[in-house]
Protein backbone atom coordinates (compact mmCIF):
# COMPACT_ATOMS: atom_id res chain seq x y z
CA UNK A 1 0.00 0.00 0.00
CA UNK A 2 1.05 3.48 -1.28
CA UNK A 3 1.52 6.19 1.76
CA UNK A 4 -1.06 8.32 0.11
CA UNK A 5 -3.51 5.37 0.50
CA UNK A 6 -2.55 4.41 3.77
CA UNK A 7 -2.61 7.84 5.42
CA UNK A 8 -5.63 9.43 3.26
CA UNK A 9 -7.49 6.51 5.18
CA UNK A 10 -6.46 7.90 8.54
CA UNK A 11 -6.82 11.26 7.58
CA UNK A 12 -10.61 10.93 6.61
CA UNK A 13 -11.08 8.77 9.89
CA UNK A 14 -9.21 11.47 12.43
CA UNK A 15 -6.43 10.15 12.85
CA UNK A 16 -4.50 13.15 12.16
CA UNK A 17 -5.88 14.64 15.30
CA UNK A 18 -5.27 11.98 17.80
CA UNK A 19 -1.86 11.37 16.50
CA UNK A 20 -1.03 15.45 17.27
CA UNK A 21 -2.43 14.68 20.70
CA UNK A 22 -0.57 12.06 21.44
CA UNK A 23 2.77 12.93 19.51
CA UNK A 24 2.48 16.40 21.42
CA UNK A 25 3.53 15.31 24.43
CA UNK A 26 6.85 14.90 23.51
CA UNK A 27 7.05 16.98 20.16
CA UNK A 28 6.61 20.36 22.13
CA UNK A 29 10.39 19.75 23.92
CA UNK A 30 11.41 18.98 20.30
CA UNK A 31 10.07 22.48 19.17
CA UNK A 32 11.31 24.53 22.10
CA UNK A 33 14.60 23.72 21.45
CA UNK A 34 15.08 24.42 17.27
CA UNK A 35 17.02 27.55 17.32
CA UNK A 36 14.65 29.03 14.97
CA UNK A 37 15.21 32.57 14.39
CA UNK A 38 12.32 35.28 13.87
CA UNK A 39 11.56 35.24 10.58
CA UNK A 40 13.06 32.14 9.25
CA UNK A 41 11.75 29.67 6.86
CA UNK A 42 10.88 25.79 8.37
CA UNK A 43 10.02 22.41 6.74
CA UNK A 44 8.02 19.79 8.34
CA UNK A 45 8.44 16.65 6.79
CA UNK A 46 5.28 14.72 6.89
CA UNK A 47 3.13 17.19 8.84
CA UNK A 48 0.20 15.56 9.88
CA UNK A 49 -2.54 17.65 11.02
CA UNK A 50 0.48 20.32 10.78
CA UNK A 51 0.52 21.39 14.28
CA UNK A 52 4.38 21.68 13.93
CA UNK A 53 4.13 24.01 11.67
CA UNK A 54 1.72 26.06 13.85
CA UNK A 55 3.38 25.83 16.63
CA UNK A 56 6.71 27.10 15.00
CA UNK A 57 5.04 29.85 13.86
CA UNK A 58 3.00 30.79 17.63
CA UNK A 59 5.71 30.27 19.76
CA UNK A 60 9.04 31.12 17.30
CA UNK A 61 8.01 33.69 15.03
CA UNK A 62 9.12 31.58 12.33
CA UNK A 63 8.25 33.33 8.63
CA UNK A 64 7.30 31.09 6.21
CA UNK A 65 6.41 27.54 7.55
CA UNK A 66 5.45 24.55 5.03
CA UNK A 67 4.33 20.98 6.21
CA UNK A 68 5.20 18.40 3.53
CA UNK A 69 3.16 15.32 3.26
CA UNK A 70 2.43 12.37 0.97
CA UNK A 71 -1.25 12.06 1.71
CA UNK A 72 -3.11 15.12 -0.01
CA UNK A 73 -5.84 14.30 2.96
CA UNK A 74 -3.73 15.05 5.54
CA UNK A 75 -2.69 18.29 3.88
CA UNK A 76 -6.24 19.05 3.02
CA UNK A 77 -7.08 18.71 7.16
CA UNK A 78 -4.00 20.86 7.64
CA UNK A 79 -4.96 23.65 5.32
CA UNK A 80 -8.52 23.07 7.13
CA UNK A 81 -6.89 23.72 10.58
CA UNK A 82 -5.33 27.07 9.95
CA UNK A 83 -5.88 30.38 8.24
CA UNK A 84 -2.10 31.34 8.77
CA UNK A 85 -1.13 32.98 5.09
CA UNK A 86 2.73 32.50 5.97
CA UNK A 87 1.66 28.60 6.47
CA UNK A 88 1.15 26.31 3.54
CA UNK A 89 1.11 23.04 2.81
CA UNK A 90 2.28 20.90 -0.04
CA UNK A 91 1.88 17.26 -1.51
CA UNK A 92 5.48 15.45 -2.14
CA UNK A 93 7.53 12.79 -1.12
CA UNK A 94 10.32 12.79 1.08
CA UNK A 95 12.77 11.43 -1.52
CA UNK A 96 12.29 14.49 -3.50
CA UNK A 97 11.88 17.61 -1.61
CA UNK A 98 9.91 20.60 -3.40
CA UNK A 99 12.76 22.97 -2.53
CA UNK A 100 16.06 24.31 -4.25
CA UNK A 101 19.16 24.31 -2.39
CA UNK A 102 19.73 26.00 0.71
CA UNK A 103 16.56 27.16 0.79
CA UNK A 104 15.51 25.94 3.85
CA UNK A 105 16.42 26.99 7.49
CA UNK A 106 15.22 24.27 10.06
CA UNK A 107 13.96 20.95 9.28
CA UNK A 108 11.19 19.30 11.83
CA UNK A 109 9.42 15.61 11.24
CA UNK A 110 8.02 13.78 14.05
CA UNK A 111 6.88 10.16 13.92
CA UNK A 112 7.51 10.02 9.84
CA UNK A 113 10.95 10.07 8.64
CA UNK A 114 11.09 5.81 9.07
CA UNK A 115 8.39 5.97 6.58
CA UNK A 116 10.64 7.10 3.89
CA UNK A 117 10.77 5.17 0.80
CA UNK A 118 14.86 5.09 0.80
CA UNK A 119 15.99 7.22 4.30
CA UNK A 120 19.44 8.15 2.92
CA UNK A 121 17.75 9.58 0.31
CA UNK A 122 15.46 11.76 2.00
CA UNK A 123 18.52 12.54 4.16
CA UNK A 124 20.94 13.89 1.19
CA UNK A 125 17.69 15.53 0.20
CA UNK A 126 17.18 17.63 3.71
CA UNK A 127 20.87 18.39 3.44
CA UNK A 128 20.73 19.63 0.16
CA UNK A 129 17.49 22.41 0.82
CA UNK A 130 19.46 23.66 4.83
CA UNK A 131 21.29 26.60 4.36
CA UNK A 132 24.64 25.93 5.81
CA UNK A 133 24.18 25.73 9.82
CA UNK A 134 20.55 24.65 9.56
CA UNK A 135 19.30 22.41 11.58
CA UNK A 136 17.67 18.86 11.34
CA UNK A 137 15.24 17.62 14.39
CA UNK A 138 14.54 14.12 13.24
CA UNK A 139 12.32 12.33 16.33
CA UNK A 140 11.21 8.71 16.36
CA UNK A 141 9.06 6.63 18.64
CA UNK A 142 9.61 3.90 16.16
CA UNK A 143 13.50 2.86 16.65
CA UNK A 144 15.37 -0.16 17.50
CA UNK A 145 16.32 0.71 21.37
CA UNK A 146 12.23 1.10 21.38
CA UNK A 147 11.34 -3.09 21.54
CA UNK A 148 7.92 -1.87 22.41
CA UNK A 149 7.77 -0.32 18.91
CA UNK A 150 8.88 -3.02 17.04
CA UNK A 151 5.46 -5.14 16.03
CA UNK A 152 4.60 -1.51 15.05
CA UNK A 153 5.13 -2.75 11.76
CA UNK A 154 2.28 -5.40 11.78
CA UNK A 155 -0.66 -2.88 11.56
CA UNK A 156 0.53 -0.89 8.70
CA UNK A 157 1.75 -2.04 5.07
CA UNK A 158 3.92 1.06 4.45
CA UNK A 159 7.26 -0.28 4.96
CA UNK A 160 9.10 0.83 7.73
CA UNK A 161 12.57 1.66 8.81
CA UNK A 162 13.64 0.73 12.08
CA UNK A 163 17.12 1.78 12.70
CA UNK A 164 19.03 1.84 16.16
CA UNK A 165 20.39 6.00 17.50
CA UNK A 166 23.81 4.75 16.08
CA UNK A 167 22.24 4.04 12.94
CA UNK A 168 20.70 7.51 12.76
CA UNK A 169 23.81 9.20 13.54
CA UNK A 170 25.94 7.50 11.21
CA UNK A 171 23.53 8.25 7.98
CA UNK A 172 23.42 11.38 9.24
CA UNK A 173 26.98 11.96 8.85
CA UNK A 174 26.77 9.80 5.38
CA UNK A 175 24.16 12.30 4.18
CA UNK A 176 26.72 15.25 4.82
CA UNK A 177 25.03 16.56 8.15
CA UNK A 178 27.14 16.45 11.38
CA UNK A 179 25.14 14.75 14.51
CA UNK A 180 24.89 17.77 16.90
CA UNK A 181 23.22 15.85 19.44
CA UNK A 182 20.86 13.16 20.47
CA UNK A 183 18.87 12.14 23.59
CA UNK A 184 15.58 10.59 24.56
CA UNK A 185 12.78 13.15 25.41
CA UNK A 186 10.48 11.34 27.91
CA UNK A 187 6.69 11.42 27.62
CA UNK A 188 5.69 12.34 30.97
CA UNK A 189 2.17 13.65 29.60
CA UNK A 190 0.34 9.64 28.91
CA UNK A 191 -1.35 8.51 31.75
CA UNK A 192 -0.11 5.07 32.89
CA UNK A 193 -2.54 3.10 35.10
CA UNK A 194 -2.30 1.76 38.78
CA UNK A 195 -0.30 -1.59 39.31
CA UNK A 196 -3.25 -3.14 39.52
CA UNK A 197 -4.92 -2.40 36.72
CA UNK A 198 -2.12 -4.50 34.45
CA UNK A 199 -2.22 -6.27 32.36
CA UNK A 200 -4.29 -4.20 30.14
CA UNK A 201 -5.05 -4.51 26.38
CA UNK A 202 -1.93 -3.19 24.87
CA UNK A 203 0.42 -3.45 28.16
CA UNK A 204 1.47 -6.86 29.84
CA UNK A 205 3.13 -5.44 32.66
CA UNK A 206 2.83 -1.70 34.26
CA UNK A 207 6.90 -1.77 34.10
CA UNK A 208 6.69 -1.95 29.79
CA UNK A 209 4.76 0.99 29.72
CA UNK A 210 6.79 3.13 32.16
CA UNK A 211 9.65 2.21 29.95
CA UNK A 212 7.84 2.71 26.65
CA UNK A 213 6.80 6.41 27.75
CA UNK A 214 9.24 7.45 30.64
CA UNK A 215 12.39 5.52 29.87
CA UNK A 216 12.53 5.68 25.74
CA UNK A 217 9.73 8.33 25.06
CA UNK A 218 11.01 10.12 21.55
CA UNK A 219 14.41 9.48 20.22
CA UNK A 220 15.88 13.15 18.81
CA UNK A 221 18.92 13.16 16.59
CA UNK A 222 19.53 16.86 15.36
CA UNK A 223 21.48 17.17 12.16
CA UNK A 224 23.57 20.71 11.38
CA UNK A 225 24.06 21.50 7.50
CA UNK A 226 27.43 22.46 6.79
N1 LIG B 1 4.11 14.48 12.13
C1 LIG B 1 2.72 14.18 12.38
C2 LIG B 1 2.21 13.00 11.51
C3 LIG B 1 2.89 11.68 11.74
S1 LIG B 1 2.18 10.39 10.75
C4 LIG B 1 2.52 13.88 13.84
O1 LIG B 1 3.47 13.94 14.63
O2 LIG B 1 1.37 13.60 14.25
C5 LIG B 1 3.28 10.29 9.40
C6 LIG B 1 2.94 11.27 8.28
O3 LIG B 1 4.00 11.21 7.32
C7 LIG B 1 1.66 10.91 7.55
O4 LIG B 1 0.82 12.04 7.47
C8 LIG B 1 2.13 10.43 6.19
O5 LIG B 1 1.23 10.72 5.14
C9 LIG B 1 3.45 11.15 6.02
N2 LIG B 1 4.42 10.41 5.17
C10 LIG B 1 4.85 9.14 5.36
N3 LIG B 1 5.74 8.81 4.42
C11 LIG B 1 5.88 9.88 3.60
C12 LIG B 1 6.69 10.13 2.46
N4 LIG B 1 7.49 9.21 1.96
N5 LIG B 1 6.60 11.36 1.88
C13 LIG B 1 5.76 12.30 2.40
N6 LIG B 1 4.99 12.11 3.50
C14 LIG B 1 5.05 10.91 4.09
Amino acid sequence: MSVREEFDDWAADGRDKGMEDRHWNTAKYVLARMPVEEGETVLDLGTGSGYAVRALRDTQSAGRAYGLDGSPEMARNATDYTDDSQVGFLVGDFDHLPFADDSIDHVFTMEAFYYANDPHQTLREVARVLRPGGTFFCAVNYYDENVHSHSWQDNIEVEMTRWSADEYREAFRDAGLYVAEQDNIPDRDTEIPDESEFPTDSWDSREDMVERYREFGTLLTVGVAP
